[in-house]
């Protein structure tokens, strides 16, 4: 199929490793050229370098944290007409909340609920005017199914579908469209660290619960960057321009049960 992207531009945030590099990967196999960004300059080079030597196309990497005004500012005046736009941001860490303080909670809604909602105010006005758009949010299975320790993410993610549910029913008049993925658990560095702190409170080694968690999936393991990258490659498709608004979840059939 051709997704008809040949030619784009995208902005894909937090994008040098897992679930954002999968859909960088993805884009750039479709003739998409891109903007990535990052705060860890090596890994990002590296990653720019491997996407241009593989696919043609252009490819800008943007050393920043996205979370910041000056970080999006940086990725805005690298490329103030995105046609696609996949917001992402580390996730907030797991905890009990009774140990996190306003400041916390402002650190996680910033990072995931509204570093995301001024990248689309920024670019969503342009897109609708040029008649194309296509907005991802990453966001977490955590929006269907609460997980107990990421309750930092829970709240954040939700309030940001919650936004997104409103505007993404006017863009897409004007053929620009909003939607969400939802990962399940997928092979990245995030799981790792999820898995470093579960080993920490339980006391059982990191590959018994890697193993264990893997199995409970009914798809028998995580998922991986790749199929992330290629479910947003569709929905950023001009094949997709009747899906908005949607929470696509992608977590190997473990929802409703334990994610
Ligand atoms: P990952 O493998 O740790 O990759 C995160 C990427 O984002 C890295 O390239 C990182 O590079 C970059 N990054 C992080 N914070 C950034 C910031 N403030 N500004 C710019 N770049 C930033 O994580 P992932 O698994 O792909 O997760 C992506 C998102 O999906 C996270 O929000 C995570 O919570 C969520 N999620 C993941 C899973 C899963 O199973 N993997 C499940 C549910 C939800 P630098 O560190 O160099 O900045």
């Amino acid at each position: 199929m051709d997704l008809g992207l040949s030619g784009k531009w995208a902005i894909v945030c937090a994008s040098s490793k897992g679930l954002g590099r999968g859909c960088a990967e993805a884009l750039a196999e479709e003739g998409v050229n891109l903007v990535i960004t990052a705060r860890t300059e090596s890994t990002l080079n590296e990653t720019a370098a491997f996407i241009r030597g593989k696919w043609d196309v252009e490819v800008k990497a943007l050393t920043g944290d996205i979370t910041t005004p000056e970080g999006r500012s940086d990725v805005l005046n690298a490329c103030p007409n995105p046609d696609i736009l996949v917001n992402n941001a580390g996730g907030p860490p797991p905890g009990d909340f009774q140990d996190w303080s306003t400041d916390d909670w402002m650190k996680a809604l910033n990072a995931n609920m509204l570093t995301p909602i001024e990248l689309i105010k920024a670019t969503v006005g342009g897109m609708r005017e040029r008649k194309f758009g296509r907005i991802i949010n990453i966001t977490s299975a955590a929006v269907k199914a609460p997980i107990d320790i990421l309750g930092l993410s829970n709240g954040a993610r939700a309030g940001l579908t919650g936004f997104v549910a409103g505007i993404a029913r006017k863009t897409v008049i004007d053929n620009v469209t909003i939607n969400a993925l939802l990962p399940g658990p997928f092979d990245t560095d995030r799981l790792k660290s999820n898995f470093e702190t579960v080993a920490k409170s339980s006391g059982k080694p990191i590959e018994q619960l890697r193993k264990e968690r893997a199995a409970g999936n009914p798809a028998g393991r995580f998922g991986t960057a790749e199929e992330f990258g290629a479910a947003c490659a569709f929905l950023c498709s001009d094949k997709a321009g009747f899906i908005t608004g949607q929470n696509l979840l992608l977590d190997g059939g473990a929802f409703p049960g334990t994610l």
